[in-house]
């Protein structure tokens, strides 16, 4: 029997021809020739402001928490049920991190309970658009705008999706992509940062450079290149460039086929595990989703382990992942150590946590063979 694996990422002839082009063109380092071609891309199609590819989506959130300036002693506000890079970034500048909880009909973070988080410490808040579905980003701006507190978007899944006509990564004063090999554009690992407010600019380019003013240098507006600020080297190679530019080539084709296996699932999905208990996503009105992940949530962490077993035994790979960041043994650790007593449960975000299960979706994947392991 074929089994159906989790996932499989997709790689076109285009994704050959940049590599191939980025190394034709003698220049495979960062920011060259793809990598440019990519951030007019991401400019023009999204309407975001100046990108910045970088190596993964951690490396990205690294860059906001350092051109926030977070240290020791300021908040930052995150969903509890995300992946660990979304806090770790600010942990490491010293930041404390303040969980949020889920909303009950979505794994995304619930925006009525941000504003009761806020302190005078408060730096951020960075609302994850889980599985490609926009938070609720005129909420969370207004909240923002009132507290003078800066938004990060967590849009490691969001290419592509729209709040109304929005694009996700297009609102918050800073936001972030992955094109790790599980999203729906991939380059094996990259990322992007991008500044929709102008003020942090000067700053992440010389970020992105090693901490050096070599952009400027380039440009011929400074006559030196030196060290100015902190940095690191962020900057992926134009090959994984030249790779992510056939994929954007290819976004259409991509999404269209995501789209049509999401609908599938949510139009036959009943019909196949009649004999389970379980809540199909929510899509809010003023959202447009970019079909990167299809999850139920199951009646019980019981009855998710039962549907588990059931999709394996017909050869079909289903997972679940995230486990609470704020019950995990890090940050359990760090609140013993500073002797402070364990915040709230978080029930929602617990809920999703012992009880969602995410089905396989890739471009290759054979519905009419899916069709029969269901059936049979
Ligand atoms: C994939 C993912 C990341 C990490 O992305 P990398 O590019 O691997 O660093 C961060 N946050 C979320 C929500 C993700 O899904």
């Amino acid at each position: 029997m074929r089994k159906i694996p989790f996932n499989k990422p997709y790689v076109g002839q285009k994704e050959i021809e940049g590599i191939h082009g980025a190394i034709l063109k003698g220049h495979v380092s960062g920011n060259g020739y793809y990598t440019k071609i990519c951030h007019d891309f991401f400019r023009e199609k999204w309407g975001f402001g100046k990108c910045l590819l970088t190596t993964s989506c951690t490396d990205a959130l690294e860059m906001c928490a350092l051109l926030l300036n977070i240290k020791s002693g300021d908040e930052v506000i995150v969903p509890s049920y995300t992946f660990v890079s979304t806090a770790l970034a600010f942990v490491r500048q010293g930041a404390k991190i303040v969980f949020a909880d889920s909303r009950s009909d979505h794994p995304g973070i619930d925006e009525d309970r941000i504003e009761s988080l806020i302190t005078p410490n408060t730096k951020a808040i960075v609302p994850v658009h889980y599985a490609g579905v926009p938070c609720d980003m005129a909420k969370i701006m207004a909240i923002a705008e009132k507290h003078g507190i800066v938004v990060v978007e967590e849009a490691a899944q969001g290419i592509n999706a729209y709040h109304n006509e929005s694009a996700v990564g297009s609102m918050g004063h800073l936001a972030v992509f992955s094109f790790h090999e599980t999203k729906n554009l991939h380059c094996g690992e990259g990322g992007l940062l991008v500044l929709n407010d102008a003020n942090y600019v000067d700053r992440a380019e010389i970020m992105w450079e090693k901490g050096t003013n070599r952009a400027k240098f380039f440009r011929g507006e400074v006559d030196k290149y030196t060290w100015v600020d902190l940095g690191s080297s962020f900057l992926p190679s134009d090959m994984l460039a030249g790779f992510l530019y056939g994929q954007l080539q290819e976004l259409e084709l991509i999404q269209r086929r995501r789209l049509e296996i999401w609908n599938w699932y949510f139009e036959k999905i009943d019909k196949y595990l009649e004999d389970f208990s379980f809540q199909k996503p929510t899509i809010p009105s003023y959202a447009k989703h970019n079909a990167h992940m299809f999850y139920l949530v199951c009646s019980s962490g019981a009855e998710r382990s039962k549907l588990i077993e059931h999709l394996r035994r017909k050869g079909i790979h289903a997972v679940f992942h995230y486990m609470a960041l704020h019950d995990s043994p890090f940050h359990k650790q760090g609140l013993a150590e500073e002797g402070i007593a364990e915040g709230s449960s978080l029930r929602n975000c617990l809920r999703y946590q012992d009880c969602l299960v995410r089905l396989p979706l890739y471009f290759e994947l054979d519905l009419e063979y899916l069709d029969q392991l269901f059936l049979g």
